[in-house]
């Protein structure tokens, strides 16, 4: 994309919130640079006053499109899978640097960044402050015995979505996940093995910086889990019904509902 892209808001007079000229110019700036772009830098991209993008900015953050600090509004937090915040990840490319959100945000980053051959993933794991980091494309899942954990079920994903993001994190292993939790006195949620959280991410933004970017329906959401091998089984409900989880594998393959979305999703 190039640097003089602009977004200008005459082109979309009937837009849906997803091609608002903001949202577009919101993503392009987080995959250009790694950050939020300003109100006033939206302004100028998009040609709209300020007042009208903090409008859009509101709108979009009603719709889940991105996240907006709850004191400063013209502050973008997330846009997932971009993170203007510290969630405990970084993502390093040939040339920039992101916050990489949540676990399941920063693997999603390079199946965005097309421009990266790949990316360096790197964080600390939660309980014993282990170093860990991973090289990060789009051909296979990377290499490690590390599992995600995700604390917050997905039905109340949005209810705090950067609380959520900043406890979806990567684990030496389920006995750390388990420390953790017994040191932060906390229900066990979902966890997953790197290969797993891999292919979760690939196709999970595919779209998201082009205009026309639509989220999965339930049934489409639900067949691509199917696909990425997060299968529910019958007698499973749903992912807040579900009770202190097993061992990773076989919690991977059968407690994950149809209604389970991202923590970006609707
Ligand atoms: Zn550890
Ligand atoms: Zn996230």
């Amino acid at each position: 994309m190039s640097e003089d892209q602009h977004y200008p808001a005459e082109d979309h007079p009937h837009y849906p919130c997803t091609d608002a000229p903001a949202v577009l110019a919101v993503y392009h700036g987080f995959a250009r640079t790694g950050q939020a772009p300003s109100v006033p830098e939206l302004a100028a991209l998009t040609g709209l006053a300020p007042d009208l993008v903090r409008q859009e900015l509101r709108t979009l953050h009603e719709s889940h499109d991105l996240v907006l600090d709850a004191q400063n509004h013209d502050q973008v937090v997330m846009a997932h899978p971009f993170a203007s915040v510290p969630l405990g990840f970084s993502v390093m490319g040939a040339h920039t640097l992101w916050w990489g959100g949540c676990a399941w945000d920063s693997f999603a980053l390079p199946h965005l960044l097309k421009d990266e051959p790949d990316v360096l993933v790197a964080t600390g794991c939660p309980a014993c402050d282990t170093p860990h980091a991973w090289v990060v494309g789009r051909d296979a899942p990377p290499k490690g015995d590390q599992v995600a954990h995700l604390l917050t079920p997905m039905q109340r994903a949005w209810d705090d979505v950067v609380h959520t993001c900043a406890n979806q994190r990567l684990f030496c292993s389920t006995d750390c996940v388990d420390i953790w939790l017994q040191q932060t006195g906390q229900e066990r949620g979902y966890v997953m093995d790197l290969g797993t959280l891999w292919r979760l991410a690939s196709d999970r933004y595919t779209g998201r910086l082009d205009l026309g970017y639509a989220r999965r329906d339930p049934a489409a959401a639900s067949a691509y889990f199917a696909e990425v091998g997060l299968n529910r089984s019958a007698s499973q409900g749903a992912w807040d019904q579900m009770g202190p989880s097993t061992s990773c594998g076989t919690a991977a393959s059968s407690r994950v509902s149809s209604t389970v979305s991202s923590c970006r999703s609707s």
